[in-house]
């Protein structure tokens, strides 16, 4: 039928755009059935003060799938995040990272680290997320005030009263926040200050473009200077070599992030820098 009303009318089966539409779908199950298998799996990346001691970690996301091998979060977020497969992704993820942080505190070297955990704007906006956590703290006995949630500025997206009520009734449990890529989204210094924030997290975008002699210098003073008189912890990512540490450091940064102390590890191979 298709091939018939094809040959002079507009083609709306497309087959690239059929392609597209298959390799999405075929995704989708495949993200599914890698959460029922328990293919997915955190790695942490360390976190540093000026002197190089490691204040915390950043957990982040890899799949480790039978036949693509170890993929990163780029490859398959966006479609969990559409297919609002996010929402039971995300809340494994915390689960793990909350049983990982109950389990630093039983090691003296590592009990008083804290892990940063990220989050999607669509699980922020679920009712009941405070409740959940509340529960996966409880079952863990993870400490709630180790424990920083991550977000973006398309948190916001959902409404900002909504945003901050939910972020309100979570720094009541002890949880703090934290804004990711600083600098890369809409509308940032109008959110800055209503947000109940304790860290801004410098993009790694304007870290690496310290290399060279342009405008990413002057972006990155203006972020520290603007952290600093807003009473916000900054944190530097994408941390690469010791010239941009050295003028982070020199321009008020205390904390770090990046390939120069580390890049994502499996929690044995973090866990041996403590106890090796
Ligand atoms: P992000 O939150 O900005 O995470 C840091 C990313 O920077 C990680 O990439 C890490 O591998 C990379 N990175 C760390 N140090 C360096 C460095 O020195 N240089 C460079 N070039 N890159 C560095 P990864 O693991 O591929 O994660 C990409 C993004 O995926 C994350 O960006 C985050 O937005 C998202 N993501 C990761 N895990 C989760 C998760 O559990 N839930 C959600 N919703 N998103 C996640
Ligand atoms: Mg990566
Ligand atoms: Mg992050
Ligand atoms: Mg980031």
């Amino acid at each position: 039928q298709a091939k018939q009303a094809g040959r002079n009318t507009l083609c709306l089966f497309d087959p690239q755009m059929q392609a597209g539409l298959n390799k999405r779908a075929a995704l989708e199950a495949d993200l599914r059935n890698g959460l029922e298998q328990n293919q997915f799996k955190l790695f942490y990346q360390v976190q540093v003060d000026r002197h190089g001691r490691p204040v915390g970690a950043e957990a982040v996301l890899r799949w480790e799938h039978p036949r693509r091998g170890l993929v990163e979060p780029g490859e398959f977020i966006g479609l969990a995040e559409e297919s609002g497969l996010i929402v039971v992704l995300g809340r494994w993820v915390l689960l793990e990272a909350c049983a990982t942080l109950a389990n630093w505190a039983r090691q003296p070297a590592m009990a008083e680290l804290s892990l940063a955990v990220n989050i999607s704007a669509k699980q922020l906006r679920q009712q009941d997320f405070a409740a959940q956590l509340q529960g996966l703290l409880g079952r863990t006995g993870a400490n709630p005030q180790r424990l920083r949630l991550e977000i973006t500025e398309n948190a916001v997206l959902g409404g900002v009263e909504n945003t901050i009520a939910m972020m309100q009734a979570l720094n009541k449990l002890g949880i703090v926040f934290s804004m990711d890529d600083f600098g890369t989204g809409y509308s940032s210094l109008t959110y800055l200050q209503r947000l109940p924030l304790a860290q801004i997290k410098i993009d790694r975008s304007f870290v690496g473009g310290l290399n060279d002699e342009n405008h990413h210098a002057v972006i990155v003073r203006i972020i520290l200077a603007l952290g600093n008189s807003l009473d916000l912890q900054v944190i530097a990512e994408g941390v690469e070599t010791e010239r941009q540490l050295a003028y982070l450091v020199a321009n008020g940064c205390r904390y770090f992030q990046g390939y120069l102390f580390g890049g994502p590890e499996p929690v044995a191979q973090f866990n041996a820098r403590f106890n090796g």
